[in-house]
């Protein structure tokens, strides 16, 4: 028999015990009914507990009961633990979960069926410019402000990405945003948001480039079948033939520069940086591109320039020696040619006092404006546009420097203002550096 029944029939027994000692059959029916009716009330107090407990729903503070409530709170117990830990691990598989979206380097935003944002991670709120915390329950439409996204979210057809532009200002914003919407559910969306800044930026370069070396190219191609189409249809005397031939010569020997500096810079990016291996002589670096630089001056100014090493420490600077001459002579050259004639021009080789190296060169040219200074190194940019022409220029020149410069560790630095002459230099780091001990 349960306890439950037990303490049933005491209370009876006791209420009719009771009624039995006033000597009365009514009196003894009455105590143990009585007696019924306290026992319910007792165990509606526990059950009562027990229901209380249920309510709040947690495996602690179980009510302590003995008999079959207490067995049946134990049950309930086991089953609502094993309920929390299943709960719990969904909420750890969850926090996993949404740790990785918040890790992934695009934005994702979960849309419910009316295009409200139910979650998003930090990437497209910073993409996307909104709050993830308090602009929870928007719509999407209302916080991405732009025309071609309220087109693609109304037109329905989401096989393709589109673009659009960042929110701004901040600099840590992405200025152009690909956006593309995965239907999932029950007409809930998925959008996924990528910072296509650079790549636009890198299509841009390439196509700038590309508009850039076909326009070199067209330019001289030009001058070239036009002295042919000349040659071709029109007798000439010898005189102006040989000198259409050396019209013709002078546009195929800068098309042939242009094509062998665009060969050098796509050498120089697509190949590894040259290692600490070769320890080369500085001060014969150095006598190379005076000499070199002296035949330039002879070859093409009127009056040639006075060309003079400095003298500095003896050094060993370690990389690839090509490289490092091609980089110096380019200086070499550029001072050449934007120099007038009879003027100054000065190179060498220093250590400053932070153990860099730089082989620097001065020049009392025409000297660059400010403004020019940042973009020199940029591919096909020019000041004198017409000097670097006349002279040869291809307009790639600083280019390559920059590109050698930084693959041996080290960078380029300009030093001039209008009127004043300039000093370009090539600054080595101290890793690739050494001191020539003497004797
Ligand atoms: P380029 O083939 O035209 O010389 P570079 O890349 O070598 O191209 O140089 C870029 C531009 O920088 C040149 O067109 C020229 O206007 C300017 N520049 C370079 N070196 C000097 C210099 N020593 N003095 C004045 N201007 C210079």
């Amino acid at each position: 028999m349960t306890r439950r029944a037990i303490e049933l029939l005491l209370l009876v027994a006791l209420g009719a015990v009771w009624g039995w000692t006033k000597e009365s059959p009514a009196i003894t029916f009455a105590g143990g009914l009585v007696g019924a009716l306290a026992w319910s009330f007792l165990d509606g107090m526990r059950a009562r507990r027990v229901l209380r407990w249920l309510n709040k729903g947690e495996a602690t503070r179980a009510p302590n009961l003995g008999g079959t409530w207490g067995e049946l709170v134990e049950r309930c117990r086991k089953v609502i633990k094993k309920l929390e830990k299943k709960a719990q691990g969904s909420d750890a598989r969850l926090e996993d979960f949404l740790a990785a979206i918040q890790a992934s380097p695009n934005g994702v935003v979960l849309l419910d069926a009316s295009g409200r944002i139910e979650w998003s991670n930090l990437t497209a709120a910073n993409h996307l410019g909104f709050d993830p915390q308090g602009d929870l329950g928007q719509y999407v439409r209302n916080m991405v402000r732009s025309p071609a996204f309220t087109a693609y979210m109304a037109g329905g057809d989401f096989n393709h990405e589109i673009q659009i532009d960042g929110p701004g200002p901040r600099p840590s914003q992405p200025t152009k945003i690909s956006l593309q919407i995965h239907p999932y559910g029950k007409k809930r969306k998925l959008m996924i948001s990528r910072d296509v800044t650079a790549v636009q930026l890198a299509e841009t370069m390439r196509r700038d480039f590309v508009a850039n070396v076909s326009h070199e190219i067209r330019t001289p191609l030009t001058v070239l079948s036009g002295f042919v189409e000349t040659m071709q249809s029109i007798p000439l005397e010898d005189a102006d033939r040989s000198r259409y031939l050396d019209l013709m010569s002078q546009q195929a020997h800068r098309m042939q520069t242009l094509v062998s500096d665009l060969l050098t810079l796509s050498r120089l990016e697509g190949s590894p940086s040259p290692g600490a291996g070769e320890w080369i002589d500085s001060d014969e670096l150095l006598q190379h591109v005076i000499s070199e630089a002296r035949g330039l001056t002879q070859a093409i100014a009127a009056v040639p320039h006075e060309i003079e090493p400095l003298e500095g420490p003896g050094l060993w600077v370690s990389g690839a020696r090509t490289e490092l001459l091609s980089a110096m002579s380019n200086l070499m050259s550029n001072a050449v040619r934007y120099t007038p004639g009879g003027g100054e021009i000065r190179a060498g080789w220093r250590v400053r006092t932070d153990g860099w190296a730089e082989f620097f060169v001065s020049d009392t040219g025409p000297g660059i404006a400010a403004e020019h200074l940042p973009r020199l190194t940029e591919r096909f940019y020019r000041v004198d546009r017409s000097r670097s022409r006349e002279t040869g220029g291809t307009g790639l020149g600083l280019a390559i420097v920059k590109h050698v410069a930084q693959r041996h560790g080290g960078r380029i630095d300009v030093q001039s203002a209008l009127g004043e002459g300039s000093t370009f230099s090539i600054a080595l780091p101290p890793s690739r550096v050494r001191e020539r001990v003497s004797g």
